[in-house]
């Protein structure tokens, strides 16, 4: 196919606003999959996005649709994950097209993803063509969120589309707007290979398959390819094109969107953003915008049975296998044990491997709260970074401690600002901007730590707006801050995995708190187990779980054997996931208590 009937574009929009209906309609309609075969959203494929609605992993399908110009056009959509965790991957996905849908609700207008994905699509040059969807419902008003398109994006929305994905209303105009609008790839074969890496999985039989986009040049089995951030050389054993099943052909070529198979055992050697080239003709330079993805959220994960150690190892390997931005490594905690130190992209992507451990690998875990990373400046001129808030040295060891701060843009209607305001400032935020979308809605910006997002700042911003504020953040770097540890004594023994970093000013209160909430947690035992909130030496807050007084079983004690064993196994399920720390039980939510505090 001529290059100049190739259409390379994403969808974009906030979460719920109807991506992959959307998606599923185009796939129909194009005839892609029968509809024997169409299952809906065949996009997001795996079980838990399915169930969540979310979209981890970016998928990618190639259509082929025949324009009322009479001409047949091959149109490659790719899927972006729609989470704030990613945004490094949507970003590198929107580089490999030269146009997106942008979906927005007409009952709902911009939200908070919806900006955030615009930026990064007109970042990346490239043409937007404005969907409003959901036009079937009856709070629909599509002329209101055109304008609010306009007012706040600057997008002419004079040629929107209006569209009901659930009905299938308007699709064939999308299709339409996508020939006319979106421009053609450019680029050549004779030039030397390059291709843009957008995503990767694993394969078992296969090793990692590299999706990718080819800006110019040729790719296909035979010829040796490199990696250029990576410096790795393999020879080119398939490529192939989305349909939506992996289907291979001879050659990928220039605007083409594909994978590329070549015997690779690691996904650390095929980096999102990465460009492949010809190993025997390389192009002299990379493609703008690789990075590396680095972890931000750190917890720990320890099995509650101990003798699941090296089954967790496995499992984890085996995720890593398909998710280089997971990071692990061998962690001992005096209180839990043998376990790992965990590094996520974000808070979702740590709940998703936690879930995936527990449902397909079937270890019963404890998990510790998650942590951001600290870095630290000691008087004696070292500086070092600290993902596990146990580790802090002593007060007098450290000269100043740094956090990262993000930059959070959060859209609320009116009503709402003075407790969006309240919190932000509660949470230690810098008022930044406030700006109106319209006459009821409004956005605001703040610059605040990323350890209070991470706390509770995203559920609380929920509750506090019943449920109508959305919330998107991008790091902005390190500062400054002055964070004391805070540690936790059962039986006067501190427990290190329920150490945690908090601000000075902040410190006593949340400690009085988190004892409070503790005593409520951990269950009574036959003796009386003081709990201690201290900061270094000092004690700052006390509180004690009485001791128990009979032996829960001797109620039982009239011959009633089944109930009896009924109250046994309760027993049991309950302490699945305590852990035993010194000669006290911990259950699981004592390590998260410190999330649900303020
Ligand atoms: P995504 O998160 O952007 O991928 O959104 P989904 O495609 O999963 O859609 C979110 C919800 O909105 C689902 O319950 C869809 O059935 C519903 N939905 C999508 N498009 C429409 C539409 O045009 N009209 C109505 N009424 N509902 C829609
Ligand atoms: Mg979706």
């Amino acid at each position: 196919m001529k290059t100049n009937n190739i259409r390379n574009f994403s969808i974009i929009a906030h979460i719920d606003h109807g991506k992959s209906t959307l998606a599923d309609r185009l796939i129909e309609y194009t005839g892609t999959l029968s509809s024997r075969q169409m299952e809906a959203q065949v996009l997001d494929n795996m079980d838990l996005e399915r169930e969540r609605g979310i979209t981890i992993k970016a998928q990618s399908v190639r259509l082929e649709y025949t324009a009322k110009d009479g001409e047949t056009y091959m149109l490659n959509l790719i899927d972006t994950p729609g989470h704030v965790d990613f945004t490094y991957e949507v970003s590198r996905s929107l580089a490999a097209c030269e146009g997106a849908l942008l979906i927005v609700d007409a009952a709902q207008g911009i939200e908070a993803q919806t900006l955030a994905n615009v930026y990064l699509a007109l970042d990346n040059d490239l043409e937007i063509i404005t969907v409003i969807n959901k036009i079937d419902l009856p709070s629909a008003d599509p002329e209101r969120v055109k304008q609010e398109v306009e007012d706040v994006i600057g997008l002419d929305t004079s040629e929107a589309v209006l569209t009901s994905a659930k009905s299938g209303i308007g699709i064939e105009e999308v299709l339409e707007a996508i020939v006319k609008k979106i421009p053609p790839p450019k680029g050549t074969v004779e030039e030397p290979l390059c291709a843009l890496i957008f995503d990767s999985h694993f394969d078992a039989y296969k090793g990692v398959i590299a999706y990718v986009r080819v800006i110019n040049g040729i790719i296909k089995p035979g010829m040796k390819m490199k990696m250029m951030a990576t410096n790795k050389i393999v020879e080119v054993t398939e490529v192939g094109v989305f349909r939506p099943a992996m289907t291979n052909v001879s050659e990928l070529a220039p605007g083409h969107v594909g994978f590329v198979a070549g015997s690779i055992k690691n996904v650390k050697d095929v980096r999102v953003g990465d460009t492949i080239t010809d190993a025997d003709r390389p192009v002299a330079e990379a493609l703008s915008g690789y990075r590396k993805v680095t972890p931000m959220v750190y917890c720990g994960l320890y099995p509650v049975d101990s003798s699941e150690y090296d089954l967790l190892r496995d499992a984890l390997e085996k995720l890593k296998l398909n998710d280089a931005s997971l990071v692990f490594e061998p962690e001992t905690s005096s209180a839990l044990g043998f376990g790992f130190r965990c590094g996520f992209l974000g808070l979702l992507h740590m709940e998703v491997i936690q879930e995936r451990l527990e449902r397909e690998y079937n270890i019963t875990l404890i998990t510790t709260a998650p942590s951001v990373i600290y870095k630290v400046f000691k008087t004696d001129g070292e500086i070092f970074e600290i993902e596990n808030p146990s580790k802090l040295p002593t007060p007098q060891e450290i000269e100043h401690i740094e956090e990262p701060y993000v930059k959070a843009m959060v859209i609320v209607p009116n009503d709402y600002v003075g407790v969006v305001m309240e919190l932000s400032q509660e949470k230690r935020g810098e008022f930044k901007d406030m700006k109106y979308l319209d006459v009821t809605r409004v956005m605001l910006t703040y610059e605040l730590p990323l350890s209070e997002i991470i706390y509770d700042y995203f559920d609380r911003l929920k509750s506090a707006t019943r449920g109508y504020a959305s919330l998107d953040y991008e790091l902005l770097g390190y500062r400054e801050s002055k964070l004391v540890k805070l540690d936790i004594l059962l039986n006067t023994e501190p427990v290190d995995a329920l150490s945690i970093i908090v601000h000075r000013d902040k410190a006593t209160y949340r400690g009085r708190i988190l004892v409070e909430k503790l005593r409520g947690i951990i269950p009574r035992q036959m003796f009386e187990i003081p709990i201690q909130a201290a900061i270094g030496n000092k004690v700052i807050a006390r509180e004690t779980v009485r001791a128990m007084r009979k032996d829960v079983l001797a109620k039982c004690y009239g011959g009633d054997i089944s109930r009896k064993r009924k109250l046994l196994e309760k027993q049991k399920e309950g302490k699945k996931r305590m852990k035993q720390v010194g000669n006290v039980e911990v259950p699981q939510e004592a390590f998260m208590a410190i999330l649900k505090i303020d």
